[in-house]
Formats: C-alpha cells, structure tokens, sequence
C-alpha cells in the first residue's frame, strides 16, 4: 500500500498533504518571489516569539545541528569558554560540536531522569569567571525531559554570560518569549514542531550581541553574522536555498497561525500526549521520566521485561501497522520512544497504541509480561 506511515519521531515528523503540496513547485533562489517568501518566513518566526525589537533570525540551510554549530561558532569567541549543562544525548552532542570548532568547553553534568538545575549553575558561575557562554538544551529529546528555561537565562543575566539555547523540539509548542526571557540566541529547525519538512534549521541572535559577532566563525559555510549581512543587502541566501523547504514550512507557518498558533499547537500535543500515556498504561508500559519534568514532545518507555522483547522486531509488527517508532537513547536502559508532535491528534494516538498491543501479540507477550 502507499498511504504514508505515520511517523511518531521528533523530526522528520509527519506533515499535512497542504504542506506537502506547497513543494510542487521550481524556485529560483535570485527571484522576487522566492526572496519575498523568505522575507515573510524570517517575519512569522520572529513574531513566534514576539522578538522584533530585540532578535533578528538568520535561517541556515541544513539539518538542526548545523544551526547549532553555527551559532555556537558565530557567537562565541575563539577565546570564549562555554560551560555545556549536561542532562542527556543531545547535550552531549552540543558539547562535542563545541570542542570540535576549538571553542573551550566545560560539561555540567546532571542525571538524565532530571531537569539540568539552575542553582548548580549559578554556582558553577560564581567561581569560574572565564565562562563566557552557557548552552542549555531546552527539551532534551534524548529522554524527554523539559528543562527550567526561564531559571537558565535569569541565573546568566545576573551573572552577565551569554545564553545559547537550543530549542529545536520545543520551539512552537512550549512558549519562549523574548520580552521576558533572555538569550543571546535561539536554535530550532523546519521539521520539528512546526511541522514542516527537515532541512533547514534558523538562529534568533539578540541584536545587542550581533555586530561583535563579525568574524567570530571560523566556518565560511557556517558564519551566520554574515548570512544576516548578505540576507540584509540582497534579500537572499548566501549559497543555494533549500527552496522546496522554504516554501514547504512557510506554508507549514500560515496553518500554524490558523490553528491558532502556540498555545494550540501545545493544547494539541498535550492531547496526543495523554491519550498515549493512559493507552500505553493499559498495556502495562511505563515511562521513564516522572510526569512533572516531561515535555508533550516525545515519551520514553521501558521496554518490556519479557525475554522475548525485541526492539526491532516490536518497531516491524508496529511499522506493518503503519506506525513509525522510534529507538531509545538512553545509555543504561533498554528503552523506546514516541514521539507527540506532528500533524497528527489524539486519534492517530490511539490507533499508534492499537498498533503496538498488536506488535506485543505478535511476539507473544502478554500485556501483564510488560512490566
Ligand atoms: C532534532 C534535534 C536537534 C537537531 O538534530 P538534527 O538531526 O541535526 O536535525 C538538535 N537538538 C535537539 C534537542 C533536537 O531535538
């Protein structure tokens, strides 16, 4: 059959057959037309976070990563010292990328079960006065754990350190609001929560911080600085725009705003979210994360305890179903994940929950096997 599967991960996630459409079309990347959407993109983005007066964003072609790379290579400088907080893979990641352009990097680490704490940092601060840059990783999709934005960026305030946050799966569903929350810059991606498809990511950069940004990346392909300049002077991309991408989340943007932006996508989630926990309750399976600290983005599970559980064998029976999980990425568990986020609802939710009482049949494990 050739129905789409629905896919139950962060990004790539599944898109509406509107924004799927927006695609058939050729840009050319030197048009009015094509220039003039971008235009209104980097608007509708900025307005997400009501960041006109204080951000601009500078979109960058690429999967997420590559926005945070280049924004930690863009804003900090090649002397700079960034402290990483540290509660999950992704963190981990941001660490590694950091180290890797040269920039020193010191990692706060906290358990993966837990939100990143905001008094530790504040400590780790107080004595160490070379760190110039925190990285906080907003929802850590490794677990799924929500971490204490607003506690973060008040504890660098005070301590005048510059904040980069990377929000790539909570950007559009969880509020950020530039007004009342600081940051030096914001990371997220087309093919997250706003549901379009994967390959571009974009930075806000506080403006305060951007002109002495200029130089700072030791990457051509990567300086964001420059991006924003030449977007600036010519109305387009430096190097080939994703345009198929561009049009797609642009599109993806206009039925964001119909629904109702933020507080709906959110209200949305939720809702997926919930149905999933009270079915996958029913089947025995238990999440990893206490419910106080779990963003409605994306669920880890404990596998089954029975012996003849088997992720890959549990992801074909569920996929044979149309439904695409996704593997854990904890270090010491045996764990799955599914994710919320996507343009599905509680409906898709139920049948996804149908579908894996059914893998667990074909295995041969009962529900009461599960735990
Ligand atoms: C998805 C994601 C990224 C980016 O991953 P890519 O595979 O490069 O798109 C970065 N950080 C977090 C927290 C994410 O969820």
């Amino acid at each position: 059959m050739d129905r789409d599967k629905i896919l139950l991960t962060p990004g790539p996630l599944t898109t509406t057959l509107r924004t799927k459409l927006a695609m058939l079309k050729d840009w050319g990347s030197w048009d009015a037309d094509f220039n003039a959407v971008t235009a209104s993109l980097r608007q509708r983005l900025l307005a997400i976070i009501h960041g006109h007066d204080s951000h601009v964003l500078v979109p960058l072609q690429g999967s997420g990563t590559f926005s945070v790379e280049a924004a930690v290579a863009t804003l900090v400088p090649r002397d700079g010292h960034v402290l990483v907080l540290d509660n999950g893979a992704y963190c981990k990641r941001a660490a590694r990328l950091t180290t890797l352009m040269g920039r020193r990097c010191t990692v706060l680490s906290f358990d993966e079960a837990a939100q990143v704490d905001p008094a530790a940092l504040a400590q780790a601060l107080a004595t160490d006065a070379s760190i110039t840059h925190v990285v906080l990783i907003h929802c850590e999709t490794g677990a799924g754990v929500l971490n204490p934005l607003q506690a973060v960026a008040d504890v660098c305030e005070r301590h005048g350190r510059g904040l980069i946050v990377d929000a790539m799966s909570s950007f559009g569903a969880i509020e950020i609001d530039a007004r009342k929350t600081r940051f030096d810059a914001l990371i997220a991606a087309s093919g997250k929560c706003l549901e379009g498809v994967p390959g571009m990511g974009f930075v806000f950069i506080r403006k305060a911080v951007l002109e002495a940004c200029a130089g700072r990346s030791q990457s051509l392909a990567m300086d964001l600085h420059d991006q924003y300049v030449y977007m600036g002077k010519t109305t387009q991309w430096r190097f080939t725009p994703p345009t198929h991408v561009v049009v797609a989340l642009h599109e993806a943007l206009k039925q964001y705003e119909e629904e109702g932006g933020q507080p709906q996508r959110l209200a949305r989630y939720t809702s997926n979210y919930r149905t999933l926990i009270a079915g996958m309750a029913r089947l025995g399976f238990k999440p990893f994360l206490d419910p106080a600290i779990q963003a409605p983005i994306i669920v880890t599970f404990h596998a089954p305890a029975d012996p003849k559980y088997d992720f890959k064998t549990f992801y074909a029976a569920a996929r044979a179903r149309g439904f695409l999980l996704y593997p854990g990425k904890l270090t010491q568990l045996e764990t799955f994940r599914v994710g919320c986020i996507g343009a599905i609802g509680p409906f898709e939710m139920e049948q996804a929950v149908h579908a894996m009482a059914l893998a667990l049949q074909d295995m041969g494990i009962a529900a009461s096997a599960v735990t």
